[in-house]
């Protein structure tokens, strides 16, 4: 029996396609990019290419994209580089949406033990920051406000273009963890008036292990990553060639079918959720937003015991983001959106991809049902 995958937002599958466009970089252009000679121009062309094609997908100049190991390094990079720099300005606070990405809080987290103050905005029942909520918070000694583009537990869009404004006006920097909107809408840093926006490749079908951080020209970030000149002497280590070349090649087919993928999200949500209808006690989070990602909770059902029974039918879908899922904490998305700490227990999240079928939502969703009726008679 084929599993079927509902957990793209923890991680997307390699696109054969792009493999395909890797493989030479993993093979017979070895060379380190850094190299003067032709084996290291060789790869460095390859790089050089990466960058202006993932500058020219976001609106950027390619002497604007930083590559990284991920989200998460661009994450801790943007909030823990920015308010370093903003620091010697003068500026020790930080403002970061209580829904966000873990690489974010615990970013937050290490500031504050560092001595920076930092603010949580909260967010309204449909998990949404709203503008006022970023007036209140901030202030003359505000350096730099993060707030994500897409929630990875809710699909939430969050206003961004508005949100930075706001900070611009008050004098501080402006960072959006772009991660999971990447996938599923075009990003262009010039209209969402950002400073720094972060993105994963293994969220859309490229490889693992590699990101990008776009840093608008004249920002000043502090690097993490020191000891080597590379990526303009802000971020340290030998390129990873073949992901650079497999994000660039992702991100270029993600923009050219994204209406497309959008259509077929659409399709597959409304077609999971018809599938679940006559189920008592179904609640569905953050409806407004990115159609391939859903947060659910079935009243009386906890969301690891059907993470786990579903598992065991050949369906993946996760309890929470993937990172909170091996660990019993409730999710801090759901409990920022109102939700009580039994409530969020309940939840799960699910996450379409271009792979799936109608079919296969179809039976998720009538196992679901199966599943969630048995567990609640237990
Ligand atoms: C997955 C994810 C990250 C982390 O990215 P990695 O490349 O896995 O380190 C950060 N933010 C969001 C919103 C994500 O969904």
């Amino acid at each position: 029996m084929e599993r079927i995958y509902l957990d793209h937002a923890a991680t997307t599958p390699l696109d054969n396609e792009i493999l395909q466009k890797m493989l030479p970089y993993l093979t017979d252009c070895f060379g380190n990019a850094d190299s003067p000679h032709a084996h290291g121009r060789k790869a460095m062309g390859a790089v050089d290419n990466a960058r202006d094609t993932l500058a020219e997908l976001l609106g950027a100049k390619p002497s604007e994209v930083y590559f990284t190991s991920g989200g998460t390094e661009s994450d801790n990079w943007a909030l823990v580089g920015g308010a370093y720099a903003m620091k010697e300005q003068g500026r020790d606070h930080v403002i970061v949406s209580a829904i966000e990405h873990h690489a974010v809080l615990a970013a937050a987290e290490k500031l504050q033990k560092e001595g920076f103050a930092v603010s949580y905005l909260p967010v309204n029942g449909q998990g949404r920051v709203e503008t006022k909520a970023l007036e209140e918070l901030i202030s003359a000694r505000t350096g730099i406000v993060a707030v994500m583009t897409v929630n990875n537990e809710t699909g939430a869009v969050q206003p961004i273009r508005a949100l930075a404004e706001i900070a611009h006006k008050a004098g501080a920097l402006f960072f959006t963890d772009a991660v999971q909107a990447a996938p599923h809408m075009p990003l262009r840093v010039q209209e969402l008036g950002v400073d720094m926006l972060s993105v994963s490749s293994h969220k859309f079908y490229g490889p693992k292990g590699c990101g990008a951080l776009y840093i608008k020209s004249g920002v000043k970030v502090k690097p993490l990553i020191v000891g080597g000149e590379q990526e303009r002497g802000l971020r340290g280590g030998t390129t990873n060639v073949a992901a650079t070349v497999g994000m660039a090649a992702a991100y270029r087919k993600t923009v050219a079918t994204v209406s497309q993928t959008s259509q077929k999200m659409q399709t597959l949500r409304k077609a999971f959720l018809d599938g679940l209808a006559g189920l008592d006690g179904l609640h569905i989070y953050g409806d407004e937003g990115v159609s391939a990602v859903l947060s659910m909770r079935i009243e009386g059902v906890t969301g690891v015991d059907l993470v786990y029974k579903l598992d065991l039918n050949g369906v993946s879908i996760s309890a929470g983001a993937a990172c909170a899922s091996a660990s019993v904490k409730p999710s801090h998305v759901l409990m920022a959106m109102g939700l009580t700490e039994i409530e969020a227990r309940e939840c799960v999240r699910v996450s379409f991809g271009k792979d799936n079928t109608e079919a296969d939502v179809k039976k998720a969703a009538a196992l679901i049902k199966e599943i969630a009726e048995t567990l609640r008679k237990n």
